[in-house]
């Protein structure tokens, strides 16, 4: 709810960091929290795993979530999990949570349509 009030959650719209950025960072936040971290804690896991994934374009080709957007998101479930165990064991985001959430909506708006849900663009452009 935060990304999507503050950016976006939409590939059409923000680019797949939207939409697997926001899964991860929400999954790694979870992890944190049934793990027993702090509300802060939950904040930071989110804040590393959406970083990671900024930046990252929604090229689908088959159809929507379809190709690549399966195997992606199982990539970003083990990157979900490492955000949560770097934050369990104390590693700070530089960048606060909103801060990250901020960038990835300038950075949606900046892509341009081809990477955004067109299927004009990214893995398409081979
Ligand atoms: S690449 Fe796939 S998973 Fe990513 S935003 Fe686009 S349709 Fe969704």
């Amino acid at each position: 709810m935060v990304v999507d009030q503050n950016a976006s959650i939409a590939g059409a719209e923000g680019g797949c960091q939207a939409e697997c950025g926001t899964a991860a960072g929400m999954a790694a936040g979870a992890l944190v929290e049934l793990a027993g971290g702090t509300p802060a804690m939950v904040g930071n896991a989110t804040a590393l795993s959406i970083k990671n994934l900024l930046g990252l374009v929604c090229d689908p080709v088959a159809g929507l979530v379809e190709v690549p957007c399966v195997k992606r998101n199982g990539f970003a479930v083990v990157e979900a999990m490492l955000a949560a165990d770097m934050t369990l064991a104390g590693i700070q985001s530089v960048i606060p949570v909103d801060e990250v959430i901020e960038a990835m909506n300038h950075i949606g708006r900046a892509l341009p349509k081809s990477l955004r849900e067109t299927s004009e663009g990214g893995v398409d452009w081979l």
